[in-house]
């Protein structure tokens, strides 16, 4: 597909004017303005209110300084951000990240992408992201709680449980989650649900560490389903093993699948046998490590250099979960030549709009991060709820209603993609069908932002 709609391409020229060289922010809203050219078409109501000009701006975008003291006694200096995108159907809602390529351009993308994904989930949740460009990877217990404190201190100004909710995204854990949350507590004041993720000893919810990976094998398992199809005796290959990955190995393993291969920004490890997600998980999550260590553990496992190599690996379904632009089209045609039926998004935009095209032209299956990846910030919504009510469910209630969400994120896209004339496109059918919530809401509340 291409932008061929002159009143969104000007939108889009407008959006590469304010925020030049951003190519992570405006790679996102090209994908999204072309997904809504027939929506363009149809609704001169919201052509004229405005809101396609208006949903391309952040309503608030935030940058801070963030000084701290390393082991050494040296003075840190990073930068904080917090974009707080979209507040039409909720509270802003969205994570947090801290990795050293974190910039304006990549906190816009992911505040951009929050707000349809937020709405698609069907929970009352509006899009923000943040993060900074400290990596926590190498750094002391310590180090860490002192940067979490000094970044909390600033954002603390701008967040609430009403008002703005963050979570953890990539490079931000419990152990993160705890050290933000104890400053918010002691600057505020107040207990209250102020973020997400958090331990289970603080309100946080069940299920919340394993629902982004799980959901996203739920709703492959709804794409699968509608061809008559399943996990069962499919061989999967999920690209890194942080915390999406971990749990998307764990539930395709639980639904019948050979998970053969993971990754870490290094490199991947194939086992033809399986992979074996106790090595994985003690490597990663207790010991902090790095992925080659599974192949000197687990014999006739291999471990090759280069992350991206992961995708030559024949599979029927791919799901990449480390990060985005991972599969570029070379990667794509690889993957559809040796017979990939199923591509699934757990990170945020891994796939470049190049690579898209390249499953729209093979006709494979291909569930996009916004719709595919949401089960993580459902379950968040989930979290608000039971500090609201003050009531914690069961790991089984939330996993059940996880469950239904992602069923009906998925059968709302597919609704979308028929109505917008391109059955099956969930790229088109997830953009839509997110865009015209938040996008009826900004018409009824009036032209404030
Ligand atoms: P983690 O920090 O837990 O893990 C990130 C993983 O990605 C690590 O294994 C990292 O390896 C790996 N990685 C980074 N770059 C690459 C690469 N180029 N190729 C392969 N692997 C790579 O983050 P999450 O699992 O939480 O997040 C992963 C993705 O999922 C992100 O895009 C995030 O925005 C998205 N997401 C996360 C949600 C959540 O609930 N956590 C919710 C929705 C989306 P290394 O250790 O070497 O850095």
């Amino acid at each position: 597909m291409a932008l061929t709609n002159e009143y969104l391409l000007s939108v889009y020229e407008t959006v590469k004017k304010r925020n030049p060289g951003e190519s992570e922010f405006l790679q996102a809203v090209y994908e999204v303005l072309d997904s809504l050219q027939p929506v363009a078409e149809k609704r001169k109501d919201l052509v004229d209110a405005g809101v396609f000009e208006r949903i391309v701006e952040p309503e608030r975008f935030i940058s801070f300084r963030v000084s701290w003291v390393d082991d050494s006694g040296k003075v840190r200096v990073n930068r904080g951000y917090r974009v707080q995108f979209n507040s039409a159907i909720g509270p802003y809602k969205g994570g947090l990240r801290f990795n050293a390529s974190v910039c304006a351009s990549e906190i816009k993308f992911l505040g951009f992408e929050q707000i349809f994904k937020n709405s698609l989930t069907g929970l009352p949740m509006g899009g923000g992201k943040g993060g900074s460009d400290f990596d926590p990877k190498g750094k002391s217990d310590g180090e860490v709680m002192r940067f979490c404190q000094s970044f909390m201190t600033e954002l603390a100004k701008h967040i609430g449980p009403d008002t703005d909710v963050p979570a953890g995204d990539k490079g931000v854990g419990a152990r993160e989650i705890g050290y933000l949350f104890g400053q918010y507590k002691r600057l505020a004041n107040e207990y209250t649900g102020v973020l997400t993720g958090k331990s289970l000893y603080s309100g946080g919810s069940l299920a919340r560490t394993e629902a982004t990976g799980y959901g996203l094998c739920y709703f492959v398992k709804e794409m699968l389903a509608a061809k008559n199809d399943s996990f069962e005796g499919k061989t999967v290959v999920v690209s890194a093993s942080g915390n999406v990955a971990i749990f998307a190995c764990e539930k395709a393993q639980q639904l019948g699948a050979r998970v053969v291969a993971m990754s870490d920004s290094n490199g991947y490890v194939y086992d033809p046998d399986g992979i074996k997600l106790d090595v994985v998980k003690k490597i990663k999550l207790e010991e902090r490590g790095r992925i080659r260590e599974y192949a000197a553990r687990v014999p006739g496992s291999v471990y090759t250099e280069g992350s991206s190599g992961i995708w030559t690996i024949p599979c029927d379904i791919a799901l990449p979960c480390g990060t985005q632009n991972e599969i570029d089209e070379n990667s794509a045609r690889t993957l559809v030549a040796n017979g990939c039926k199923c591509v699934a998004e757990g990170a945020n935009m891994p796939s470049t709009l190049e690579a898209i095209e390249v499953f729209r032209e093979a006709g494979i299956l291909f569930g996009p991060a916004k719709a595919a990846n949401a089960g993580g910030v459902s379950v968040s919504g989930l979290e608000m709820t039971q500090n609201s009510i003050r009531l914690p469910w069961t790991f089984e209630e939330v996993d059940a209603k996880l469950q239904d969400i992602m069923k009906n994120i998925y059968h709302n896209a597919y609704a979308a993609s028929v109505e917008m004339g391109r059955p099956g496109d969930l790229v088109v059918g997830a953009n839509v069908a997110g865009f015209l919530k938040v996008a009826n809401a900004m018409l009824w509340q009036g032209i404030a932002y």
